[in-house]
């Protein structure tokens, strides 16, 4: 499945260094897609589901 950048039409690009913060915390780099144009940034859906709360459990946890 391809993305496309709604505000430049083209292709969005597949990457693993996005940047992500809870709150004040620096998360590991996430993957996702980027524009190549305006660096509009998506965050892959499952990736958010399967890391991202786990991470934010633990962190409410502490
Ligand atoms: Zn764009």
């Amino acid at each position: 499945m391809e993305w496309i950048c709604s505000s430049c039409n083209i292709p969005m690009e597949n990457v693993s260094d996005i940047k992500m913060i809870y709150g004040e915390v620096d998360l590991p780099p996430g993957v996702g897609y980027r524009c190549p144009s305006c660096g509009l940034e998506f965050l892959d859906g499952d990736y958010v589901v399967n890391e991202l709360n786990p991470a934010e459990q633990m962190l409410e946890g502490k």
